[in-house]
C-alpha cells in the first residue's frame, strides 16, 4: 500500500480546519492550490507559496 500525504492548513500556521490527502504530493498540491486561492487568497502560482506547501506536507 502507498503512503498518503497529508497537508493541514493549520500547518502554514492558519486558524483553518482544512485537512487534505493524496497518493502523490503532485496530486495534494492540485488539490490544496484550490483551496488556498478561494479561501485564503494566496496565489498557488507563486513559487513561495509551492515551497510552503510541500514544506506543510507530511
Ligand atoms: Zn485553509
Amino acid at each position: 500500500m502507498q503512503e498518503m500525504k497529508t497537508f493541514r492548513c493549520k500547518d502554514l500556521g492558519l486558524a483553518c480546519e482544512f485537512e487534505e490527502k493524496a497518493e502523490s504530493e503532485n496530486e495534494l498540491i492540485k488539490r490544496v492550490e484550490g483551496h488556498v486561492q478561494t479561501a485564503h487568497q494566496m496565489n498557488p502560482e507563486q513559487p513561495e507559496v509551492q515551497e510552503k506547501i510541500r514544506k506543510a506536507m507530511k
